[in-house]
């Protein structure tokens, strides 16, 4: 029998997901936002789920490929543009539309040589500061794509820094809306915490009256993470987990008050108390930083973690479940998180909370000897 950690991608979850998001943005094209391999997830095994969005964006030309060799025959959007002149050819090849956000990208469309007249999304940088032409220079980059033969169409895009925080948007609305109301184009400016939160929100532009405008960029909430946890839940968005990390208990320990669990010593009993060892470690990508009271289910029962977590294991408190009268033992199902088999659910979101960190870290560093289910 193989090592009992597992993965699994819920299709389902990825189609209701992609529906919250419509109902959110119900006059906007969604991009399914796939990078890093789909949030962790595997672009093959999500495609069916997300092949009812109206395109997909990323950021590696190899990723693009695989989307193609789905044959998948949509927009196809590079989140970053091009890095040198040459992957303008692979623009050419596979039909990409890629965002271009330095005048180095401009030189490179200016001296491409191309039958098929590029679309591309021009990127403002509307106080995030990291891609994208400053207020200042935007219209002169506009100008000279819009001169060039190599250029079909320009989009007009921007992102935003603190969508799910309390500083907001209005300032970048407005930096967007001062740099291109009176420009043709389609827009597209929200991610998933500005579809969330404030996609209904006004936008001055040609063709749009919400954020929400021509097109949404939908990551984490896809995945079923919330961007702004712990100030919201997944749940309370409408979103479920699109991934489950599953393993079983490997082995039991009765513990006396004063024993100490794991490296370090990290974990001391107060108590007479049980503990499992579950089959998961950093190795496998679950974070090493999460403290004890980081929350698991055994046996779809929330508990947690103690102790340090080592490279292949983590020690788990059972006393939950012996105060409760569930047997647990070894070969107990354990949910990392998504779904247990009886239907409890612990977010992606609580465990990374608990760990200092954000799912979206988590679901990505999910490692390659973690076997993923068939579908
Ligand atoms: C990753 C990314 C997104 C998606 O962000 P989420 O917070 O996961 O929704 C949208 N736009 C751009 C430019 C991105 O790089």
């Amino acid at each position: 029998m193989p090592r009992p950690i597992l993965a699994t991608v819920h299709p389902d979850a990825l189609r209701s997901n992609l529906n919250q998001a419509r109902e959110r943005a119900p006059d906007a094209k969604v991009w399914a936002v796939v990078k890093a391999n789909a949030y962790g997830h595997g672009i093959e095994r999500c495609f069916d789920g997300l092949r009812a969005a109206d395109g997909f964006a990323l950021l590696d030309f190899d990723e693009a490929q695989r989307l193609r060799a789905l044959d998948w025959r949509g927009p196809i959007l590079l989140l970053e543009g091009t890095f040198e002149p040459r992957d303008l050819e692979l623009c050419s090849r596979l039909h990409l539309w890629h965002t271009v956000h330095t005048t180095e990208q401009i030189d490179w469309l200016a001296a491409h040589k191309t039958q098929l007249p590029h679309r591309v999304f021009l990127k403002l940088n509307s106080g995030m500061n990291r891609l994208g032409f400053t207020p200042t220079a935007f219209r002169a980059a506009w100008a000279r794509l819009n001169a060039l033969p190599q250029v079909e169409e320009i989009s007009l895009m921007t992102h935003f820094s603190d969508a799910d925080g309390p500083r907001g948007i209005a300032h970048q609305v407005a930096a967007f809306e001062a740099a291109t109301a009176d420009l043709p184009g389609e827009r597209t400016l929200c991610n998933s915490a500005a579809i969330l939160r404030h996609a209904g929100s006004p936008l001055r532009g040609e063709g749009v009256t919400t954020l929400a405008a021509d097109w949404v960029r939908e990551g984490i909430a896809l995945y079923g993470g919330a961007p702004d946890h712990p100030e919201q839940t997944a749940a309370g968005w409408g979103l479920q987990p699109a991934m489950t990390l599953s393993t079983r208990v490997i082995g039991v320990q009765s513990l006396q008050a004063g024993d100490t669990v794991g490296y370090g010593s990290a974990f001391t009993a107060e108590r007479p108390m049980r503990i499992g060892v579950i089959a998961c470690g950093y190795a496998d990508g679950y974070p090493r930083h999460a403290p004890t009271g980081t929350p698991v289910l055994v046996s779809g029962m929330r508990t947690r973690v103690v102790g340090r977590v080592s490279m292949d294991m983590i020690t788990v408190d059972l006393s939950p479940l012996d105060a409760a009268g569930v047997a647990a033992g070894v070969g107990s199902e354990v949910t990392l998180w998504g779904k247990a088999t009886g239907g409890a659910v612990l977010p992606v979101d609580e465990v990374a909370t608990a760990a200092g960190t954000i799912a979206y870290e988590l679901l990505c560093a999910v490692a390659p000897r973690v076997p993923f289910a068939a579908p």
